[in-house]
């Protein structure tokens, strides 16, 4: 199957910011999306929102710290839906510090949310792309992954864990799975909210001056999903032109 028209793809992290933009997106391009995310009253609206525009849309509240809801998730799309063809693992939280501060709880949530959450949804889903044949997975990664700075260093690890889960699961999945990564650089989204003011204070100004729209990353996401199965884009990196 090429193209996105008729794809189900379950989304984690939908209830804002990059998750989304991708549900909006690839749902006007025909896609039927299944939404996960804890909060279920941005659920149900984004649902509405992509039904009132002429789109398919599911919704389940998600916690991907529990696996039993990640179950639920992909259980849903096929109930509903028929089938998963994409998972898009987007669901993050970037409780930035200096190691100095010793947060160790939440060293733990991003370790749990970040990658267990992604591993997680490949428990859900491996089994069913498996049993149909195929599937994809595009585990939302970033750039701070990819230049380790300082406060970054346990949120990077997490991103740099995800990274190297995929391409393992590149290798073993055989010529039937497809799996991307997404590295987006600074998104304005509701990220930077949960970081400490402190810490804020000291990221750079690029952060919160050029970030991108998240739209920019629901395109990329939805250039990886729009190939033909054969067809594997494995690494897209997108940031600022302003970000170092
Ligand atoms: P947002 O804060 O806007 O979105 C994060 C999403 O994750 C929300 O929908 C939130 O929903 C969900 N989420 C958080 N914890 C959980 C959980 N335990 N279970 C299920 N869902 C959860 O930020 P972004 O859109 O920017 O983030 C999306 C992804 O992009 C993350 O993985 C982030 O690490 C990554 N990223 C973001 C960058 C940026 O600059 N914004 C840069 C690089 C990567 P809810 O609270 O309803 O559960």
């Amino acid at each position: 199957m090429s193209g996105i028209e008729g794809k189900v793809v379950a989304i984690t992290g939908a209830s804002s910011g990059i998750g989304e933009a991708t549900a909006l997106l690839l749902a006007e391009r025909g896609a039927k999306v299944v939404l996960g995310a804890r909060r279920p009253e941005r659920l149900r609206a984004l649902a509405a929102r992509i039904e009132q525009a002429g789109g398919e849309a599911a919704w389940a509240r998600t916690d991907v710290t529990r696996l039993a809801d990640l179950n639920g998730l992909v259980e849903l799309a096929r109930e509903r839906f028929g089938r998963l063809d994409v998972l898009v693992s987007n669901a993050g939280i970037g409780l930035i510090s200096p190691l100095d501060d010793l947060r160790v709880e939440d060293w733990e949530q991003m370790i749990d949310v970040n990658l267990k959450g992604v591993l997680f949804g490949i428990a859900a889903a491996l089994p069913v792309f498996r049993e149909q044949g195929s599937g994809h997975f595009v585990n939302t990664v970033s750039t701070a992954g990819l230049r380790i700075v300082p406060l970054q260093s346990v949120y990077a690890a997490t991103k740099n864990a995800v990274r190297t889960v995929s391409e393992g699961l590149r290798q073993e999945a055989g010529d039937s799975l497809r799996v991307t990564v997404v590295s987006p650089g600074y998104v304005r989204t509701e990220f930077a909210e949960h970081i400490d003011p402190e810490v804020r204070a000291q990221l750079p100004d690029t952060m919160e001056k050029s970030g991108l729209e998240p739209d920019a990353v629901a395109r990329a996401i939805a250039f990886a999903v729009e190939q033909p199965d054969g067809v594997d884009v494995g690494d897209i990196v997108v940031r600022p032109t302003a970000q170092a």
